[in-house]
């Protein structure tokens, strides 16, 4: 196995521009933030306790992870890093409207048949795959822990809609704005709504059912080649599930099941620290989805070091009174921590006159964005976020595993009936790689380029500072239409106009 951690970041290498010095006091201070936050007896350590408390309530596995259990120092970061307790916090949020996938999925039954594909991770994208795969008669097991859906999913309705998932969404924002500085703001001129997460849980779940996927409850522990061409699925408890091909679909942090390529670019991090509130004095319109809010509240009236940095504000507001708010770090080198950003959200909130009368949840988004692609050359496969599907510079992957689910599948149903027909599986010839015939379908070389591409704009991202930031969004937005709203195949040019 190749060795993950000795990836050459010299790749990613750029000159020490103004912005990038900036970046660097930045991350200085984030620093002496952080640990004056969690040593000092002030506002940090109140936070943290408190923060501790919600987690020992929401408690199923409440334990915090260490880095000795993960891969290597990448596969640590993607996991949470230094906000890992945060990023554990947000998991391990206890849903009570969801159902458990072992209330109504069979058990895998060990010992018997030969699963043709085992799913590994019970996301949104090994649940897709794992009922698409099973819809077309495969014998499907899905193996993961039996945890509910606690991210709150923002999409394009009419992506959504596509999918056959509009009866998911729990609320439409008819048109989408973006507030770049005190000029006009941009109108999307798009519709987006709030995916309810119980009812996504639900439906991808209903579909496992219908197509007879069973399950396992278990974290894998390793994935063994057997003698006999069969993968043996290594879970808790020394349970072993042999099957004739294996997809990862265990998360970003998916390093000990998974080889990915060495010498890319070295993973970046979006955080985001929101709050779902009951306000008085929202000064946002009801029917509006505010995408980015990259406004200088300050009006340079105040000196905090923290209203300098690069972040915006996301906000969807339920009702005049009822607002979800979350101050947002598009991308960034070392993760911006919570602490910082949920300090920003309440001087923002507290500037703008905004009252907080109740907080129904708080959220820590963590999206580890950019990094390598699996190394396409291994028989296991990978789908979701541990298949590098994330986009690098929006965070987002939901809809793409959700819409590729149907074609990943049939490539997989192709290649095991092939399996049957050649006994390929067999010894002889299981050097043979036919998983890279499904690894193409996922990573062709178009995409690969594309990805290179959007790297490109995620390291261009990285240098900005606030005001390269609006003027670079300005120049985008401001694009036509035809070059393609959001597909970012631009970014270069508009990048090169801010810098
Ligand atoms: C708060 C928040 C908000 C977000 N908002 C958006 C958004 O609006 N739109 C969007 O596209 N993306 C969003 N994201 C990112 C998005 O959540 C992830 O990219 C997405 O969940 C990835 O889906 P996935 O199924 O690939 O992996 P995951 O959702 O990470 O699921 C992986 C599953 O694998 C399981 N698992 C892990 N290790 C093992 C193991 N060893 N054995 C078995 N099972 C294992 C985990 O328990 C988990 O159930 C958000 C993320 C967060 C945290």
């Amino acid at each position: 196995m190749e060795c993950v951690g000795a990836r050459n970041v010299a790749a990613m290498a750029f000159c020490v521009s103004p912005a990038s010095r900036l970046r660097l006091r930045r991350k200085k201070l984030w620093r002496r933030r952080a640990s004056s936050s969690s040593s000092s007896s002030g506002h940090g350590v109140r936070c943290r306790s408190r923060w501790l408390k919600v987690e020992a309530k929401a408690g199923s596995e409440s334990c915090v992870a260490t880095k000795e259990d993960f891969a290597d120092e990448e596969d640590y970061v993607k996991a949470g890093g230094s906000e890992l307790v945060f990023v554990q916090m947000q998991q391990n949020k206890a849903m009570e409207m969801q159902s458990k996938l072992a209330d109504k999925l069979p058990p895998i039954s060990i010992g018997d048949d030969i699963l043709d594909l085992v799913v590994i991770g019970c996301g949104p994208a090994g649940l897709a795959l794992a009922a698409e795969s099973a819809k077309l008669g495969l014998n499907v097991g899905l193996i993961g822990p039996d945890r509910p859906f606690t991210n709150n999913y923002g999409v394009w309705e009419d992506e959504f809609k596509g999918l056959g998932l509009e009866g998911c969404i729990e609320h439409v924002w008819k048109d989408t704005v973006v507030y770049l500085d005190n000029k006009d703001p941009v109108l999307i001129g798009r519709s987006y709504g709030r995916v309810s997460r119980h009812l996504l849980h639900e439906e991808l779940l209903r579909r496992c059912v219908e197509s007879g996927v069973s399950y396992l409850s278990s974290r894998v522990e390793s994935i063994v080649e057997a003698s006999n061409g069969l993968s043996h699925v290594v879970c808790e408890y020394d349970i072993v599930v042999p099957c004739r091909l294996v997809t990862v679909a265990s998360g970003a942090a998916s390093g000990k099941l998974l080889q990915y390529e060495v010498g890319g670019p070295k993973v970046s991090v979006q955080t985001a620290y929101g709050l779902e509130v009951e306000v008085e004095n929202n000064p946002y319109d009801p029917n509006l989805m505010v995408f980015m809010d990259y406004r200088d509240y300050m009006k340079q009236n105040v000196q905090c070091p923290e209203a300098n940095y690069p972040t915006f504000l996301y906000v969807m507001p339920m009702s005049r009174t009822r607002v979800f708010y979350e101050e947002t770090c598009l991308a960034s080198k070392d993760a911006m921590p919570f602490d910082l950003l949920k300090k920003k959200l309440f001087s923002r909130l507290n500037t703008m006159g905004i009252r907080i009368a109740k907080i129904y949840e708080e959220e820590w988004s963590y999206i580890p964005v950019g990094g390598s692609l699996p190394n396409t050359g291994q028989k296991n496969l990978a789908f979701g976020a541990a298949a590098s599907m994330v986009h690098p510079a929006t965070g987002y992957s939901v809809v793409r595993s959700l819409s590729e689910a149907p074609k990943y599948a049939s490539v997989i149903a192709t290649i095991l009936k092939d399996g049957h027909a050649k006994d390929v599986f067999s010894l002889e010839r299981r050097k043979e790689n036919l998983s890279m015939q499904a690894w193409d379908t996922l990573w062709p070389q178009e995409r690969k380029r594309q990805r290179a591409f959007f790297l490109f704009g995620l390291a261009l991202i990285l240098q900005l500072d606030i005001e390269g930031i609006r003027t670079f969004f300005r120049t985008f937005f401001c694009l036509p239409d035809w070059y393609g709203l959001f597909s970012l195949m631009h970014m270069v040019d508009v990048l090169e106009f801010a810098l």
